[in-house]
C-alpha cells in the first residue's frame, strides 16, 4: 500500500481532509462552533444560516416552490425521533 502525505495528494483530496478535520460552512466559512448546525455533503458543508438564505432566495424566485417547502415542513416531526 502506498502512503501519501497530504502534501502529495491532489488538491481535491487535501480539501476533503481539511473539511473533515475542521468542519466549516463551505459558503460563509463559519466553523461548527459559530452556527446552530452544519449539514455535511462531503467534502462540503452548509450551515443553518446559509440554508435559510437559500430557502429565502428560492422562495422569492419560485413562489410555487413554497407550497412544496411548507408541505415538507408539515410532515416533519416536532422533535427528533418522533414520527
Ligand atoms: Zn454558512
Amino acid at each position: 500500500m502506498v502512503q501519501r502525505s497530504p502534501a502529495t495528494l491532489a488538491p481535491n483530496s487535501r480539501h476533503r481532509i481539511e473539511a473533515m478535520s475542521n468542519p466549516a460552512c463551505s459558503f460563509c466559512h463559519k466553523p461548527q462552533s459559530a452556527v446552530l448546525q452544519l449539514v455535511a455533503v462531503p467534502p462540503s458543508y452548509i450551515c443553518d444560516e446559509c440554508a435559510m438564505l437559500a430557502v429565502e432566495m428560492i422562495s422569492v424566485r419560485h413562489p410555487d416552490w413554497r407550497e412544496r417547502l411548507m408541505s415538507t415542513l408539515a410532515r416533519l416531526p416536532d422533535r427528533p425521533g418522533e414520527k
